[in-house]
């Protein structure tokens, strides 16, 4: 498609010299449905496959009320002040939900958002947590193309959106607010395994006993789930900040920039990446064949009705399922 080509030409020379309007309209085709969209994110992501990628890609989840708005809005001025160019992407499952976004909502960030040096994106509304994921890893690759340093992907604190941040960036951070010892089981172990470091935020006042002692009861659980080989010494970290007084976010930032480099010159950061790419291939042959599959008219047909009927128990889900995979052409015998 010339016209797909030219476009993305277009884009990848705008993207190459730092243009944020080039972005925005990037991560606007890669957002669309629509097929000359489709075509041209295709062959902007394609073009841009080659093109160097030395950002540090960063995870940051956490609960509603934790701070994270807070916490990049200081942390992203002060990086973006020193010359740095900051990306903040959201991967907000609940947007697929309620068509609303809350999540890298610019107000919620109002000097990052001013900031010339920054770039902020909410997420899509309206599309499914995979079509989240794969816009989101589309999104990381133009604005490393755009020049960006660090690339912030937040998301909130549920379910599998964690998870999936997790596997499309370098360093995964899980934001906690102070809280009585008992509360440390309330972090899901498997969460504790993915996350690099734990920022125990509102580290200030009144809290900031408690916010130290939560920062010990972590590091002592963390130091037992230690990635050997992955990790320097002391890694996985638990630190106190407090985002609203600006204090702590140096050091959160030179504990980044320790792992980073660890991890670059041992080749770790590198392998991680190629892993994930296996994972994001298989992912997208996932999602694609599903929505091929789900658009099917002969499928669509009859969906509603085996759906209904597997819930009323009149028929065996396996049976059900081989029925939707001969609408789609595909006898037992195949699947
Ligand atoms: P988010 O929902 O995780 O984005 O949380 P917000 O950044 O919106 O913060 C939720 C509330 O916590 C707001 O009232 C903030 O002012 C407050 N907050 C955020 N960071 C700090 C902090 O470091 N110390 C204190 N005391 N309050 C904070």
């Amino acid at each position: 498609d010339p016209k797909a080509e030219a476009l993305a030409e277009d884009l990848a020379a705008r993207l190459a010299k730092g243009d944020r309007r080039a972005l925005a309209r990037g991560i606007t085709l890669i957002e669309s449905t629509r097929a000359d969209h489709r075509r041209a994110a295709a062959a902007l992501v394609r073009r841009l496959h080659a093109a160097p990628r030395d950002a540090v890609r960063l995870g940051l989840s956490g609960t509603p009320g934790v701070g994270k708005s807070t916490f990049i809005e200081s942390f992203g001025v002060r990086l973006a002040d020193q010359g740095r160019k900051i990306a903040v992407l959201a991967v907000d499952p609940s947007s697929s939900r309620n068509g609303g976004s809350i999540l890298g909502d610019k107000t919620r960030m109002e000097h990052l958002s001013r900031h010339p040096n920054a770039f902020i994106r909410p997420s899509p509304s309206g599309a499914t947590l995979g079509g989240v994921a794969r816009r989101t890893r589309e999104a990381i690759l133009l604005c490393e193309a755009a020049g960006f340093d660090l690339v912030i992907v937040e998301t909130v604190g549920v379910g599998q959106s964690e998870t999936m941040v997790a596997d499309m960036t370098d360093i995964f951070l899980l934001l906690l607010a102070p809280a009585g010892g008992d509360e440390l089981q309330g972090v899901k172990r498997g969460i504790m395994e993915i996350c690099d470091m734990i920022v125990v935020n509102k580290a200030d006042g009144d809290l900031k006993a408690t916010a130290q002692r939560t920062r010990a009861d972590y590091a002592g659980a963390l130091h037992l789930l230690r990635k050997r080989g992955q990790d320097p010494e002391g890694f996985p970290k638990a630190i106190a900040v407090s985002a609203l007084e600006e204090d702590g976010l140096e050091k959160a930032w030179e504990e980044i920039l320790t792992l980073d480099a660890f991890r670059r010159e041992n080749g770790i950061r590198d392998h991680k990446r190629r892993q994930q790419a296996v994972t994001w291939f298989r992912a997208e042959v996932e999602e694609r064949l599903l929505r091929r599959f789900r658009r099917t008219p002969e499928v669509a047909a009859i969906w509603p009705a085996l759906e209904q009927s597997v819930g009323e128990g009149d028929t065996a889900p396996q049976i059900a399922a081989a029925q939707a995979l001969a609408a789609f052409g595909l006898t037992g015998d195949e699947t």
